[in-house]
């Protein structure tokens, strides 16, 4: 940790200078900063700043002007991250990495937050972040990733410490790590780097292939050699980090469900085995339906009786949740790669410092199939932020679903607390904060409406095409899974369930009455305040205090509202 904190402290004593590639800032809010004016010349420092570090800036967050430490609360750090990323795509860059610490009133606290802080220093970080943080975030030259069909997203899990970003570090750079952590130093996501993938790109990671095998990342930190690997590879993989960050769940969910992954990794440390994290995590994978690959790491740090022994409790860890593993060792990669699904997760034994497995994993990632589609082709977008725009207007923003909007489309938007959908018409579309005609499924975008007020919108709302007939949705039947919760759950529940962009508090009742942590079963969930526009199929997660669990929407019955 005192090798992180290096980074804020090189930062601060580098210092502000003119024509340096360093800036500080106490704090950037939407409200302020992205103003007609300010965001232009905002953009203009941020491009001259990336300039002058030939490609990357360096801007200290939660600092005043001279360089003390401030530590703005979380909520601010996380505005000034969105923010920062929006005037990063202007001047066209794009945020590479953020770290985070919690600081004292005083000043850098001792005990700041980890970096990758993850469920096990949940209470610590939490304790850290009331006092709030202090970041460094690194600007990159160059565009974010586009995602398509060449292009598989990996979503990575596993208990800290488990070797997670060891492993990605070795794969995309194709290098074995020295035992010390080498490969992973660039990878480590922070929770803001998670939480500011609205507006840019959430991959911590990509390599690539071609004709010729496997196209790796040379020097991860030089800005060319992304752009390199995407342009040389045929087929794209990057890896997003999923569940890691306990304190920001909200987050977590996003990069679940905002983003669409294709697969899941989870990673198990053969010294450590299978942790009550690694079932978490495996439960939070599979109920969203990823088909995953598990990784038992560090191969080379036990014996063989060891390995085997670790082995065999992740096959029953995953027996226990109804699904097959295999080993791809005993099986091959080709039958590992056609089995894989939602019942069978292939098994291997992997060394980042031996590069044991890691062959496999290449050959795995290389034939994958696109997964991730919505079959969908009718718009659709859920709210994820909401502005008003002078001399524009209302403004919803979000990624699309499903289909395409054009400006002049007549669409609606709802459900409002009434149930009641609005009819509006896209008055334009932006893109980056650039004008665009047109945008698909994937996309992010801000949509300017016509008929309706700012004050009426709220995150959570879908915004449809107009000829859709939707149905709000105030309770509906689930098959949930609690994850973990110290007793078990009754009927009564109050958990606040994240569903595509809603956060909203719902109460479960439990068919028979209750569920015990680790079951499967089925509950009604009703929304406790508003109805929402809620699908069969949909996957969400909720949580109350320490519990948390996950489920997918089962039946919408026709309580209508
Ligand atoms: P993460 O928290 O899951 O991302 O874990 P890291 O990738 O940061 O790894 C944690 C520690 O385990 C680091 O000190 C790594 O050097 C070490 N480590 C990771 N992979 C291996 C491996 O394959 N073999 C050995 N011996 N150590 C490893
Ligand atoms: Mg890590």
């Amino acid at each position: 940790m005192s090798a992180d904190r290096a980074v804020l402290h090189s930062a601060l004593e580098r210092g502000e200078e003119e024509g340096g590639s360093v800036e500080f800032k106490e704090r950037l809010s939407r409200e302020l900063h992205l103003a007609d004016g300010r965001l232009e010349s905002l953009a203009a420092q941020l491009r001259h700043r990336v300039l002058s570090g030939d490609g990357t800036a360096t801007y200290v967050v939660g600092v005043t002007d001279d360089g003390g430490i401030a530590g703005i609360p979380p909520e601010a750090f996380s505005e000034s991250m969105d923010v920062l990323s929006i005037l990063a795509e202007e001047a066209g860059a794009h945020i590479e990495d953020v770290e985070t610490w919690g600081v004292a009133a005083d000043g850098i606290g001792t005990d700041g937050v980890e970096s990758g802080a993850e469920s096990g220093a949940k209470s610590g970080a939490e304790t850290d972040v009331d006092r709030g943080l202090v970041g460094v975030a690194t600007l990159t030259e160059g565009a974010v990733l586009d995602v398509d069909d060449d292009h598989i997203v990996v979503g990575t899990a596993g208990h800290v410490d488990h070797g997670k970003s060891t492993l990605v570090g070795s794969l995309v750079t194709g290098t074995a790590d020295d035992g010390q952590g080498g490969t992973r130093g660039f990878l480590d996501v922070q929770p803001h780097e998670v939480e500011r993938g609205l507006s840019a790109d959430l991959s911590y990671a990509v390599y690539g292939f071609d004709d010729d095998g496997a196209v790796h990342m040379d020097n991860p930190h030089r800005k060319s050699d992304r752009a390199r690997v995407v342009e040389e590879s045929d087929r794209l993989v990057s890896f997003v980090d999923t569940v890691g960050h306990e304190p920001w769940l909200r987050t977590t969910i996003r990069g679940l469900v905002g983003q669409r992954l294709d697969y899941g990794l989870l990673v198990v440390a053969a010294d450590d085995g299978p942790t009550k994290t690694t079932r978490e995590h495996l439960g939070i994978l599979l109920a969203m339906e990823l088909p995953t690959v598990v990784a038992i790491t560090k191969a080379d740090a036990v014996d063989d009786d060891r390995l085997e022994t670790v082995e065999r409790e992740v096959e029953r860890l995953l027996r226990d949740v109804g699904r097959t593993p295999l080993r791809v060792e005993r099986y091959g990669v080709e039958t590992a790669v056609e089995e894989l699904s939602d019942s069978v997760v292939p098994v291997l034994k992997t060394s980042a410092v031996t590069m044991e497995g890691l062959d496999d994993l290449d050959a795995m990632f290389e034939r994958l199939p696109k997964v991730a589609t919505d079959a969908r082709e009718d718009f659709r977008m859920y709210v994820d932020r909401t502005y008003s725009v002078t001399g524009v207007g209302a403004v919803a923003s979000g990624t699309v679903n499903s289909g395409s909007v054009e400006a002049g489309d007549e669409l609606q938007i709802g459900p409002m607390p009434d149930g009641s959908f609005r009819d509006v018409e896209v008055r334009s579309i932006e893109m980056h904060h650039h004008r665009v005609d047109r945008a698909k499924a994937g996309r992010i975008v801000g949509i300017a409406l016509k008929g309706v007020r700012e004050e009426e919108l709220e995150r959570g709302m879908a915004l449809l095409s107009g000829d859709a007939d939707p149905t709000p949705v105030r309770s509906f039947e689930a098959e949930v899974m609690v994850l973990n919760h110290p007793t078990r759950i009754r009927e009564g529940y109050e958990p606040v369930v994240h569903l595509e962009t809603a956060s909203e508090a719902a109460i479960f009742r439990p068919e028979g009455g209750q569920l015990l942590p680790g079951d499967r079963g089925t509950a009604t969930v009703e929304f406790k305040f508003r109805p929402y526009l809620v699908e069969e199929g949909q996957r969400f997660v909720f949580r109350e205090g320490q519990s948390k669990g996950v489920g997918t929407v089962t039946d919408v019955g026709g309580d209508g509202e």
